[in-house]
């Protein structure tokens, strides 16, 4: 009974030791399979119109052999590699010698200096915040060259994107590679590090909490803003130049897509002081499913509609179109509000209004690495009295308009809904758990007061 509790609350800390069987299997096969799954997406555009089901087919009616599939893939090429490496060093420049100014004059925008939540050993981290701008430095130089400079085509993504994935491949598990060693030899704050004893654990969940160089490259801001969330937007506006170069025009549902990711990008960055306090940067550690999935999954599975309308031009009904733009925007209002409540209700500890009305909360608290007993509280008015992760459903139903911009052909661009349902289900059980050894019987009243996880009175 006693070693469960150490064990529990060892957790919330961040400091387990043990992995059992299921979460190392779940680790060892993402670890494999992961860099398969974004390939067999990629190369069933690229050599099966974006049927999913055709090469599985093909081989086994043995039109097709795994090596006549790879053979025809793109492979490496050094002038993807010159542009990836461009495009990475560009946004290190932008990240680090770039201190954030737009913050002086975008009123209600918050950049600069920020502090992060307190991490497990107790520390708080200092970040600077200028992701919006390296976001519109980046998009302002990418339309002066479209429509000015024309050093490059706009098209330059999609048509090296065989071999940016082996680039974007390398870096990932270079880059976690290189956290792993430093864990080791020279972390940043060793009393942040988790160990477990198992080696694939590791290097796959990630030993340091928050990773850095110096006082300021901090790897998870890094990695999970950019170069993934900033190459999002340009990523699509490549698609949508290859759907003009190919076809001479634009489809509504290319523009939906493009409309409705960049309002989520956008959002990402108006907001990234705010995502300081996000599980990724408060609670995950820097491993192989961060730095890997930062540079591979993200930018290639997360853009999947985008790449799929450049070989299926869809153009939606009307009334679809309108249909799905009003459940992108109303689960994006819903995704926003329900983080924004929480953000306020903290930042004011409780003295604000939500919904016009007084928040009400339960009162928790909760041990700390260095023994220290704190305080904090658990909202539970607004959208966190309707259900318990209620920004996640909004997630989704935002994630779900994304797929239907691209109509019912096939199933590949619906990818997404299945990923991110899987992502914020598991996301939900981990946090729950986390939080129920972090509060203990606090977050059992929390429980009783708000019933539904994500869908009220069904999950
Ligand atoms: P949340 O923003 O929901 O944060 C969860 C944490 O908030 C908990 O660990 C707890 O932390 C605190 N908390 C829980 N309940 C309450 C409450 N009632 N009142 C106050 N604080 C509470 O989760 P995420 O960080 O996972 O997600 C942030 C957003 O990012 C979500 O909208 C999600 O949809 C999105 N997201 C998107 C992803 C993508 O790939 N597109 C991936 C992951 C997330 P504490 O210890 O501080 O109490």
């Amino acid at each position: 009974m006693k070693d469960e509790l150490l064990r529990s609350k060892s957790d919330h800390l961040g400091k387990r030791r043990e992995v059992d069987w299921f979460s190392l299997i779940s680790v060892i096969g993402l670890l494999c399979f992961a860099p398969f799954i974004v390939f067999y997406f990629v190369m069933a555009c690229d050599q099966y119109e974006c049927s999913i089901t055709q090469p599985v087919l093909d081989l086994y009616q043995e039109e097709a052999t795994l090596l006549s599939i790879w053979a025809r893939a793109p492979s490496f090429s050094w002038s993807a590699a010159k542009i990836y490496a461009i495009w990475v060093s560009f946004q290190v420049f932008l990240y680090m010698c770039f201190p954030d100014i737009t913050h002086k004059f975008i009123p209600g925008y918050v950049g600069g200096v920020q502090e992060g939540a307190r991490t497990p050993a107790g520390l708080i981290n200092k970040y600077e915040i200028n992701g919006l701008q390296c976001w519109l430095i980046t998009h302002a130089l990418w339309f002066a060259n479209a429509h000015y400079f024309h050093w490059f085509s706009p098209t330059i993504i999609f048509d090296n994107w065989i071999p940016l994935l082996w680039c974007t491949n390398i870096l990932g598990c270079a880059v976690s590679t290189f956290a792993f060693i430093k864990a080791h030899l020279f972390p940043t704050n060793a009393e942040d590090c988790k160990f477990t004893g198992n080696i694939f654990y590791n290097y796959m969940m990630g030993i340091e909490f928050n990773p850095r160089i110096g006082k300021w490259f901090d790897f998870k801001l890094f990695f999970n803003g950019r170069p993934g969330i900033v190459a999002w937007t340009l990523i699509n506006l490549s698609y949508m130049a290859k759907q003009q170069e190919l076809y001479g025009y634009i489809t509504n549902s290319m523009i939906l897509v493009n409309v409705l990711q960049a309002i989520y990008v956008l959002d990402f960055f108006w907001n990234e002081a705010w995502y300081l306090k996000t599980i990724d940067i408060c609670h995950d550690h820097f491993g192989w499913y961060l730095g890997w999935g930062d540079c591979v999954w993200l930018p290639y599975l997360y853009t999947l509609q985008g790449l799929y309308l450049v070989y299926h031009p869809v153009q939606l009904s009307d009334a679809h179109a309108l249909a799905v733009l009003l459940l992108g925007l109303v689960g994006y209002y819903i995704f926003r509000s329900t983080n924004h409540q929480k953000d306020l209700f903290r930042r004011t500890e409780g003295s604000c209004s939500i919904w016009g009305r007084k928040p009400t909360w339960i009162e928790c608290t909760y041990r700390s690495a260095d023994g220290g007993m704190h305080r904090s509280k658990l909202l539970t008015s607004g959208f966190w009295g309707v259900a318990r992760h209620f920004n996640y459903t909004g997630d989704l139903m935002g994630s779900l308009a994304y797929c239907a911009s691209c109509g019912f052909g096939h199933i590949l661009p619906y990818f997404y809904i299945v990923y991110m349902t899987i992502l914020l289900v598991h996301r939900c059980v981990r946090d729950e758990h986390r939080c129920s050894s972090k509060y203990g019987k606090d977050w059992k009243r929390y429980t009783d007061a708000v019933p539904s996880r994500l869908i009220p009175g069904v999950f």
